[in-house]
């Protein structure tokens, strides 16, 4: 068997590695979009490098769009084969990729009006709300810990990798030839604190891992302090300066575990007594789903909804669809919570709050996740005096906060202690993607020591012998 890696390799988005077979059959593992990457991007996720109706099948570690998002744009390729994933990650796939689909086409419809003054050619989207239907319609659901055979070389298994709601490490077995070879694919590595999901479970013994890097050289703040943080900037702002506290969040993890923190603070009479809002459709459709497998989540949340069986919601929590009722979120003069997507602040209602309230000084922004520095959020979290936004200069008054230890990112410690469970002598590399350059040689020197042979970092388009 032969891996190609596509991408993520010298970034942290557009995940995606071709497994070539003996037989030449094309197994994709992942197929995400690249993000954030400039005036590059469209070209980035056009240019794939490999032929869409030649792949047999594709597994899907988990749901986020830098892992999935490209799926569309396969299908539209002329890719007809089945997408193995979780039953969640399918059912959160189903509304990201519609979300996504929904980003492209009124992006390119915004392109085009400009380009039709000018006389310009009219564009198309990258992929339409069909295609993104299309692929769902190819959505094989596999559970967890259930060994599935795709043909007579390749079959794996999904562990539990703890990062989001579904996400899981692909553990594979391929037989060629009279030769097994097994490969791990971490997909993202999640925490050992999370407030909601199980920890990344052990995986079987591999040969050869490819390895996500993220957070390959850092440590995050411990989640004691971040919960008392975030409850002293709920105090200073809504009780001390009677002013908005937005919280820019992904809709599917963070929205919810932020919400079932209030929720916490709410039932241990902590809680000062203000409305929180949170306004995005797709927030609250992903809180359903979170609802549904919420059997799958850790012991700490199973004990907890013993006692109140609505960890998403209490009183005072409104949850927003409608756009005249986020406008209408303006004019609320009365201090408020309002979680609202996207977490990079660069897109969805969330820029609207923002471009609303930034230049108050009573009001404050807390960033809960990553936002990649050229970012809306990245721009604002390095302390930009003055942002654009919709066009208009705006100057930022508001109080800037952030609480990095609810990322969805597994620091190196924790990422070393999910790998913990391998007998190292017996792994004879370990592949990382997914991390920025500087961070993956970090990364690589730490596993290294950590005993680990050999610790390759692959450059896009190489292919390498198993
Ligand atoms: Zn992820």
């Amino acid at each position: 068997m032969q891996v190609k890696f596509l991408g993520a390799t010298e970034t942290v988005t557009g995940s995606k590695h071709l497994l070539i077979t003996e037989k030449g059959r094309q197994i994709l593992l992942d197929c995400g979009l690249y993000q954030g990457m400039g005036s590059r991007t469209p070209e980035l996720n056009e240019r794939i490098g490999l032929n869409p109706p030649e792949i047999d099948a594709i597994i899907l570690s988990h749901a986020h769009i830098d892992h999935s998002g490209n799926l569309p744009f396969l299908v539209r390729q002329g890719f007809r084969g089945k997408i193995y994933c979780t039953p969640a990650t399918a059912e959160v796939a189903e509304i990201l990729l519609q979300d996504s689909a929904h980003i492209q086409e009124s992006d390119i419809r915004f392109l085009n009006k400009l380009r039709q003054k000018e006389g310009l050619e009219l564009l198309k989207p990258h992929y339409t709300a069909k295609n993104a239907e299309d692929t769902i319609d190819l959505f094989h659901p596999v559970d967890y810990h259930t060994s599935f055979a795709i043909n007579d070389e390749i079959s794996f298994m999904f562990t539990d990798a703890g990062h989001i709601l579904g996400s899981a490490a692909v553990n594979i077995i391929a037989k060629e030839n009279g030769k097994t070879t097994r490969l791990a694919f971490s997909g993202d590595i999640g925490r050992y604190t999370d407030m909601l999901l199980k920890d990344p479970e052990r995986f079987p013994q591999a040969d050869y891992i490819i390895c996500e890097s993220t957070y390959g050289d850092r440590l995050h703040e411990k989640t004691e302090s971040a919960e008392q943080h975030f409850l002293d900037v709920v105090k200073k702002t809504c009780l001390e300066k009677k002013g908005k506290l937005i919280i820019p969040a992904f809709s599917l993890g963070r929205t919810q575990e932020i919400v079932f923190v209030l929720d916490k603070l709410k039932n241990a009479g902590l809680l000062p007594d203000i409305k929180v809002f949170v306004d995005s459709p797709l927030s609250v459709s992903a809180t359903d789903i979170t609802r549904k497998y919420v059997y799958s989540l850790n012991d700490s949340l199973q004990e907890y909804i013993k006692k109140d069986p609505d960890p998403f919601g209490f009183q005072g929590l409104v949850y927003i669809q409608k756009k005249e009722d986020s406008m209408r979120l303006n004019e609320y003069k009365q201090p408020c919570i309002i979680i609202s997507a996207s977490g990079m602040m660069e897109a969805g209602r969330v820029k609207h709050h923002i471009a609303h309230n930034i230049s108050d000084p009573r009001n404050t922004i807390l960033a809960v996740g990553y936002c990649s520095p050229n970012s809306l959020g990245g721009k604002i979290l390095r302390g930009d005096k003055q942002v654009r936004i919709f066009g208009q200069e705006l100057e930022v008054r508001a109080e800037v906060e952030s609480i990095a230890s609810y990322s969805a990112h597994g620091d190196y410690e924790e990422m070393l202690r999910f790998l913990d469970c391998q007998d190292k002598s017996l792994v004879k590399k370990v592949f990382l993607v997914h991390g920025e350059t500087d961070t993956k040689e970090v990364w690589r020197t730490t596993l290294l020591d950590a005993g680990f042979g050999e610790v390759v970092i692959p450059h896009k388009g190489e292919v390498i012998a198993l």
